[in-house]
C-alpha cells in the first residue's frame, strides 16, 4: 500500500544551508506520468489524477525556435487542466508584442543581472509577452511507502527528490536551445536538497492561477497550492524583485504567454522590477517570505521606516468619497503600489462617484486611467463604459 505524504509538511519545503540534504533512505515512490505524443490529442478516458507531459501549443516535431518565434512551452498537467487549455476561445492566438522592443539584460549591482529599459515606457505599456519555457504544478502529488520512520525533513525531502525526477523527465524534452536558456537561470536552492532543475524552477517560476478547473476550492488553491502552476520564463524570469516594483505580469492563456505590463511611467535606463512576495505584507514578513531566494530586499520601502503604516493604512483606507479615494491612491502611489487591485478598485470608485454627481469629465478620465491597466479583470470593465469613449470632451 500507497501513502500518500501529508500535504502540510510540504507547505515548509526546505531553503538555505539544509545539513543532511539529499535522497533519504527508507522508502519507496510511485510515480505515474504520460508522456503524450500528440498534443491535440483528446483527454477523455485518462485517469484524471495522473499528471501528463505535453507540449503546448502543438508544434511538429522538428520545430525549431528560429523557424517558429512565437515558441512552445513544455507542460507536466493534469487531463482537465489540458482540456481546459485545448478549448479557451482562441487559443493557440499569436504573441501579442510592442511595436518595438524596449529592454535589455544587463548587470544588477547585487542582483546579478536583470533587464533594464532602453527606452522610456508609459503606464500600461505591454513591455513584452512569451511563452513560459516550462508550467508545471505548483505541488504535484507523489504516492509514498515509507519503509522506516522518516523524520518531517526527511519526508520534505523525499518528496524534493520525487519532483526532481519529474522534472528531469519534462526537461529531456525541452528543445536544445530552451535547455540552455532554462539552465541559465539564477539557482538560489543549492544547499537545501534541491536537484538543479527543481532549483531553478523554485527560483523563477511564476505562479499561473487562471488554469483552475473546478478540481480544488478557492481554499486549496491559496492554504496548499493546488491547481497553482509555476511558469519558467526565459526573460521575465530574469526580473529582480522591488517592494515598489514597477511592472506586472499576467498569464494569457489564449496565447499562452506571460504577458509583463508597466505598472507605471518608466524612463530610460531604469531596472524593471516585480514582486515576488504579498504586496500588503509589511516589511518584516516581506523579507521572510523572501528567505528563500537567499537574499534581504533593501529597496526604498525597505529602507523607509515610515512604509509599514504607509502601507498598512493604503489598503483599509475607505473609498466613499472622492476625496477617500484621492487620498487613497496618493498613499498607494507614494508606496509605488500601482499595481495593487486595490488601486484599481479605487479608480473604479472615483469613475463611479464622479459619475453619480454627473461629472463627465472626471469620470472619463479615471475610466480611461482603467482601462489603460490590462494586467486588471477591472481593466475590460472601463473599456466597456461609454464614457471612456468620450476623449473629445475632455
Ligand atoms: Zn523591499
Amino acid at each position: 500500500m500507497f501513502s500518500v505524504v501529508v500535504p502540510s509538511e510540504l507547505l515548509e519545503r526546505s531553503h538555505g544551508f539544509v545539513e543532511n540534504a539529499g535522497r533519504p533512505e527508507g522508502y519507496e515512490a510511485q510515480r505515474t506520468i504520460l508522456k503524450e505524443r500528440d498534443a491535440l490529442a483528446p483527454t477523455e478516458g485518462l485517469d484524471s489524477d495522473n499528471t501528463l507531459y505535453t507540449t503546448q501549443p502543438s508544434i511538429r516535431m522538428d520545430a525549431t525556435p528560429a523557424a517558429f518565434s512565437d515558441g512552445w512551452t513544455e507542460c507536466l498537467l493534469y487531463p482537465d487542466v489540458k482540456a481546459l487549455i485545448l478549448t479557451t476561445p482562441g487559443f493557440p492566438s499569436p504573441l501579442f508584442r510592442p511595436s518595438s522592443r524596449g529592454y535589455r539584460l544587463g548587470p544588477s549591482p547585487n542582483k546579478g543581472r536583470g533587464l533594464f529599459t532602453t527606452r522610456k515606457i508609459s503606464a500600461g505599456d505591454l513591455v513584452l509577452s512569451e511563452r513560459p519555457l516550462t508550467l508545471t504544478p505548483a505541488w504535484i502529488s507523489t504516492r509514498v511507502r515509507y519503509l522506516k520512520e522518516l523524520t518531517a525533513e526527511e519526508k520534505v525531502q523525499t518528496q524534493i527528490y520525487e519532483w526532481e525526477q519529474t522534472f528531469k523527465v519534462l526537461f529531456d524534452r525541452l528543445h536544445p536551445d530552451y535547455r540552455t536558456a532554462f539552465m541559465a537561470l539564477a539557482n538560489s536552492h543549492q544547499r537545501d536538497g534541491s536537484g538543479p532543475i527543481g532549483g531553478i524552477i523554485r527560483t523563477n517560476a511564476l505562479g499561473v492561477r487562471c488554469l483552475q478547473t473546478g478540481r480544488y476550492s478557492a481554499e486549496e488553491a491559496r492554504t496548499l497550492r493546488r491547481g497553482i502552476y509555476s511558469a519558467v520564463c526565459r526573460e521575465i524570469s530574469r526580473l529582480n524583485h522591488s517592494c515598489s516594483p514597477n511592472t506586472t505580469a499576467k498569464f494569457d492563456v489564449a496565447s499562452f504567454s506571460y504577458q509583463l505590463f508597466a505598472a507605471r511611467d518608466i524612463p530610460k535606463g531604469e531596472e524593471l522590477k516585480f514582486s515576488y512576495t504579498a504586496l500588503n505584507a509589511l516589511a518584516e514578513a516581506r523579507q521572510t517570505e523572501l528567505e528563500p531566494y537567499g537574499f534581504r530586499c533593501t529597496c526604498s520601502a525597505c529602507r523607509t521606516p515610515e512604509s509599514d503604516a504607509r502601507r498598512a493604512l493604503s489598503f483599509v483606507f475607505p473609498v466613499e468619497t472622492i476625496e477617500d479615494c484621492l487620498e487613497k491612491l496618493s498613499l498607494l502611489e507614494e508606496e509605488g503600489l500601482q499595481v495593487a487591485e486595490e488601486y484599481c478598485e479605487t479608480l473604479k470608485s472615483l469613475m463611479n462617484l464622479y459619475l453619480g454627481r454627473g461629472d463627465v469629465h472626471n469620470a472619463s478620465k479615471y475610466a480611461r486611467k482603467l482601462a489603460s491597466r490590462p494586467w486588471s479583470p477591472l481593466a475590460d470593465l472601463a473599456r466597456s463604459y461609454p464614457l471612456h469613449f468620450n476623449r473629445s470632451r475632455c
